[in-house]
């Protein structure tokens, strides 16, 4: 399909990398397509950025019927521009897309409305350390009428903006709180998609958490409300005793692209990976009897994410004395040493654009 480009007026000034907050500095163009019912995708079109014309009776309004990506382009030391898996995301939206509802985008050309809008951005692929253009693809319902119903009336769009290196200052652990009362996702509901919902029921518990001094949510399963699914809106992986433990994939745990890179990784490093339910217990009961060496998220915009606390009810405990652990470190680098090319690639995950 062609991609008709219109190209803005007059070009935004681009922000100092050093200050830039995620998500805020929107660049200047966006990719949308339309689907219809009956007539399919079409009308693919890169467009000044700016705000969308909705009906107030859209259903992505009221009933929620959003589905999202989350990637990166990754400026090398030659100039160039890459990817980090970027099919991944997309066979993961149309995941996303068959359990909203919303109709199947070809690869082909969720994939194009990416590289074409980031060859457009390209000025805004910052160069310095850690630094990255942040990619968000979205598909929203838009039927305009209240009635609850999957939408015949669909967009995919495509926005990107450059975001600052995760860690300014290095990695920090971080202190996390296990959420007792409210869930993320449940087996039967959305957790395996990745989809706005998730994120409001989330909301509360993030904020509980914040005020209590804690940076981030442990979320416990729906049902036993006993065994860990994720934390935040990253995955999560324990060394318990030199082995790797992590959540299985329930249904209602994501599944994650940095999860499956890392799961990757430290088998190719000889690390015996199990992935299982771990019950909240069992970890309290590894970090009291010192098994527990060492525990992090994973996720697109940290990379990684070491936990030095992690505190249940009156019940906290210290992980690695609350430094990086070296499996954790050593993750970071070779992530990020792929994504940036400074190490090579040897599972092809990398796409040059
Ligand atoms: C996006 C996301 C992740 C991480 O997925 P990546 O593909 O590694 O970025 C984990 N959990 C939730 C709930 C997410 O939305």
């Amino acid at each position: 399909m062609d991609i008709k480009i219109t190209r803005a007026s007059a070009l935004k000034d681009k922000p100092d990398s050093s200050t830039l907050v995620f998500g805020k500095a929107m660049t200047d163009h966006m990719f949308i397509v339309d689907y219809d019912a009956g007539q399919g995708w079409h009308d693919a079109r890169i467009i000044p950025y700016g705000p969308l014309q909705i009906d107030p009776a859209a259903k992505v309004l009221h009933y929620g019927e959003e589905i999202f990506e989350g990637l990166k382009a990754y400026r090398t030391a030659d100039g160039s521009i890459q990817l980090f898996r970027p099919r991944d995301n997309i066979d993961r939206l149309n995941k996303s897309a068959d359990r909203l509802c919303l109709p199947q985008i070809p690869e082909e050309l969720a994939l194009a409305g990416i590289t074409e809008l980031v060859k457009l951005e390209q000025d805004w692929v910052p160069s310095e350390e850690g630094t990255s253009l942040y990619i968000r693809p979205f598909m929203i319902g838009l039927d305009a009428a209240l009635g609850v119903h999957s939408s015949h009336h669909v967009q995919y769009i495509v926005v990107v903006c450059p975001v600052g290196a995760y860690y300014p200052e290095g990695l920090n652990p971080v202190k996390i709180y296990i959420e007792e009362e409210d869930v993320r996702a449940v087996k039967g509901g959305m957790g395996m998609a990745k989809t706005g919902g998730n994120y409001a029921a989330s909301l509360r518990a993030g904020n509980r958490a914040e005020e209590r001094g804690y940076s981030q949510v442990l979320w416990l399963d729906g049902v036993h409300r006993k065994y860990i699914e994720e934390v935040g809106a990253m995955n999560v992986m324990f060394k318990v005793n030199g082995k790797i433990l992590t959540p299985d994939l329930n249904g209602s745990v994501l599944d994650g692209i940095t999860r499956r890179s890392c799961i990757q990784l430290l088998k190719d490093w000889g690390y015996q990976v199990e992935e299982r339910r771990i019950s909240a217990e069992e970890l309290f009961a590894a970090a009291e009897s010192g098994e527990l060496e060492e525990a992090w998220g994973t996720g697109t915009a940290a990379v990684v994410s070491p936990i030095g606390e992690l505190a249940m009810g009156e019940k906290k405990v210290t992980v690695s004395h609350n430094q990086i652990g070296e499996i954790t470190q050593k993750l970071y680098d070779e992530l990020t040493g792929i994504q940036w090319g400074h190490v090579a690639d040897p599972h092809n995950w990398i796409m040059k654009l």
